[in-house]
């Protein structure tokens, strides 16, 4: 039942591309069209502006939303957000987007095994340096959230077994919430407590590209609105992840990041 589509993907062998086998570039891995601009947009568009070869996993259509459906139909809500997403990441210079038919609601009930492999073949072609997902907590507590990082970890934890000895590391990000993502977005009841920030990404230099990409999500308009009336938000400079792998110390201070991209 995968549905795989690439767009503006370039041939292995260009800029930040696989030669040699060498790790190279970001891969994010999210569950709905929006949550890769909302949540790490300005870092996304951060490493690509830096040359960084950015991959994006995007598992459904996020055709279940009750945002912005007035006036559509089941299909052309769906392909409005699909077209949106596309709209995204150009504006973010995300250089291919992965996008899987999964089921908006059921990355849950899929078949944990086989959807692990699907993302694993992705990282074994891409060969990220870092990998950004959705941390157990899943930022909102949606059960699509909290499954793809559950997925993308177990996907990643085979893939860093992977890498020869001596080579650098992966790194594993998870996004933590912060005054630059929507606060009407946070946690469900019964959401576990987000894990500690350790790593920022000062986002200002590439804030006009994420504001275009927030802009592209005319279905997501209410959360563009509810930014705009929080001026911290509206402007806040940095975005913020927990690094889970490789696991820093209890000691480890809270570090502003440049590009993580060998
Ligand atoms: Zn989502």
């Amino acid at each position: 039942m995968k549905r795989a589509k690439k767009r503006a993907a370039q041939p292995v062998g260009v800029a930040g591309s696989t030669k040699a086998g060498r790790a190279q570039g970001l891969l994010a891995v999210f569950a709905h069209p929006d949550d890769e601009t909302f949540t790490a947009g300005g870092t996304l568009a951060l490493h690509a502006m830096s040359g960084c070869r950015v991959t994006l996993i995007c598992a459904t259509h996020g055709e279940k939303g009750s945002a912005g459906r007035e006036g559509f139909g089941a299909a052309a809500y769906e392909q409005l957000r699909v077209a949106e997403l596309h709209e995204a990441a150009e504006a973010l210079g995300i250089a291919e987007v992965i996008l899987w038919d999964w089921g908006d609601g059921q990355v849950a009930e899929r078949d944990e095994d086989s959807s692990v492999r699907e993302i694993l073949a992705v990282m074994r072609r891409v060969r990220p340096t870092v990998v950004i997902t959705f941390g157990p907590d899943g930022i909102s507590g949606h059960p699509d959230h909290i499954a793809i990082s559950k997925l993308a970890t177990a996907a990643f934890d085979r893939y860093r077994q992977e890498v020869k000895p001596g080579a650098p590391q992966p790194r594993l990000l998870y996004i933590v919430p912060s005054a630059a993502i929507p606060s009407c977005c946070w946690q469900r009841a019964g959401t576990p407590a987000p894990l500690p920030a350790t790593t920022t990404f000062d986002i200002r230099a590439v804030r006009p590209r994420k504001l275009a990409a927030m802009r592209a999500y005319r279905s997501q308009s209410h959360l563009v609105k509810a930014l705009r009336q929080d001026h911290t938000a509206w402007h806040a400079p940095k975005e913020y992840f927990h690094q889970a792998f490789p696991a820093l110390s209890e000691q480890h201070q809270e570090s502003t990041e440049a590009v993580i991209c060998a």
